[in-house]
């Protein structure tokens, strides 16, 4: 099924009062027993996770105690993210519900960001999407798609507010994470009053901003450091491209992550220390995932919609931030990239 649930206005316009109703009347006409399996998206960021065990503990303050959560791929869970309270809901994907009564998907813009669990979505009693991708393409039976949201946990706790549970330090620290992290600490458009009255609230449970920011922003191993060093030294920097706005990339390999002995996540991070090339208002950093396969991350100050760039190859995301899975070497990577620039220039 597409759009929303009372097939009413598109999935742009955000959840209508009939779409949160059918997702408080999904978890509230639970069963006694029912089994609950919550998946977030590929890769999880802090938002996939951080919604995602935020809303877990919320349905096990309400009495859910088959409860799952889980994503594709082996569970391996970014280590700034390991101490997130409700990690203890976690499973590895096989042995997830393979036919829950309900499923709730965190942060997943497209049945393809659920890899192997995508099979779940049909055997499953009921299918609730919490989402604030624009690019959201309707999958699931009940739609909570927010695309102002500044991150899926908006959505998460707006939810939780309408099934009555209280907010309390552990949902708090899993949202704040969410939030933080997809508002980068609170710097980009998103973050709107609505967004630090919401902070306000999770602060207000007596969680630590300092501990976790260091937490998740802050620590990285020395090799990782050393590799920042490297890939980012090989940086290009192309004032031409995007009709004069300027493109700056880079790219990591399996054998940089190997030589300084570092895990995949450690990358995600890199973008950050490339987007602030003043030259440039595209940035973007090209990471090996396969032998000629590699996981895209694009970002923009404003002058290109990088989602059009996205998903004109394959991929999705938010006007600023977005990505895809690219295929070939780098170069043919990077070159289909700068063909589709000028194209999703956005009005001055
Ligand atoms: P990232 O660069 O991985 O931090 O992702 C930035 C944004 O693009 C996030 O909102 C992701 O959900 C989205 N995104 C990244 N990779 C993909 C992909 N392969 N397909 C769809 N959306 C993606
Ligand atoms: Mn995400
Ligand atoms: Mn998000």
């Amino acid at each position: 099924m597409t759009g929303s649930a009372a097939g009413g206005p598109p999935a742009g316009a955000g959840p209508t009062d009939t779409d949160w109703a059918a997702a408080v009347a999904a978890v509230r006409g639970l069963p006694a027993g029912a089994r609950v399996l919550l998946v977030c998206h590929v890769n999880p960021d802090g938002d996939a996770l951080g919604s995602m065990l935020g809303f877990g503990l919320g349905l096990r303050r309400l009495g859910v105690r088959q409860l799952q959560a889980t994503f594709p791929g082996p569970l391996e869970v970014p280590e700034p993210f390991r101490w997130l309270p409700g990690s203890d809901l976690l499973v590895a994907q096989d042995d997830a519900y393979p036919d829950p009564d309900l499923m709730i998907c965190f942060d997943a813009a497209s049945e393809s960001r659920l890899g192997d669990l995508v099979d779940r979505l049909d055997k499953a009693g009921a299918a609730l999407v919490l989402d604030h991708h624009a690019s959201n393409t309707g999958f699931g039976g009940i739609h909570l798609v927010d695309p102002h949201a500044a991150a899926t946990s908006v959505v998460a706790l707006g939810l939780l507010d309408r099934l009555g549970v209280a907010l309390d330090a552990e949902i708090a620290a899993c949202l704040y994470v969410a939030l933080s992290t997809d508002t980068g600490s609170f710097r980009f458009e998103a973050t709107t009053p609505a967004v630090h009255e919401l902070a306000a609230r999770l602060l207000a449970t007596g969680i630590r901003p300092g501990e976790i920011s260091r937490k998740i922003f802050d620590t990285r191993p020395f090799g990782a450091v050393r590799l920042f060093g490297e890939v980012v030294g090989r940086a290009r920097l192309e004032p031409a491209a995007a009709a004069g706005h300027g493109l700056v990339w880079t790219y990591a390999t399996r054998d940089d992550l190997a030589r300084h002995d570092q895990p995949a996540y450690v990358l995600e991070a890199l973008i950050d220390s490339v987007r602030c090339t003043a030259e440039a208002d595209v940035s973007c950093v090209v990471k090996q995932a396969g032998d000629a396969e590699w996981a895209v991350s694009l970002r923009s100050k404003g002058a290109v919609d990088v989602s059009q760039v996205a998903m004109a190859l394959g991929g999705g995301g938010h006007r600023f931030a977005a990505g895809f899975t690219g295929r070939g070497t780098v170069d043919e990577v990077v070159d289909r990239i700068r063909a589709e620039l000028p194209g999703a220039l956005l009005p001055a």
